[in-house]
């Protein structure tokens, strides 16, 4: 058995982990985001499912919302297989 001692954490730190930064910039994200992947896209749910991932904007992103839109789906894709291979890459090593 191990003794547990109050966990190192700080209520600062973990507020902050909670804040998203923006998707494209990294600045402290003002607006929260909303992406359904379509039936087409290549993290596009399996049937039956509803997959939705939160992303963080900036104000100056969001300002140009309209025009990033495509960026900003490209980036949730890319980020999402880059996490869907680590993980399977992890479950095969262990
Ligand atoms: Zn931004």
């Amino acid at each position: 058995m191990t003794e547990v001692k109050s966990l190192p954490v700080t209520t600062k730190e973990s507020e902050a982990k909670q804040q998203f930064p923006c998707l494209l910039c990294g600045q402290a994200a003002v607006t929260t985001g909303l992406y359904f992947p379509s039936p087409t896209s290549p993290i596009a749910p399996p049937e039956g499912k509803v997959r939705v991932i939160l992303y963080g904007l900036c104000d100056d992103c969001f300002g140009q919302y309209k025009k990033l839109l495509p960026t900003i789906e490209t980036l949730i894709e890319q980020q999402m297989m880059a996490t869907l291979k680590q993980m399977r890459q992890t479950s095969m090593s262990s």
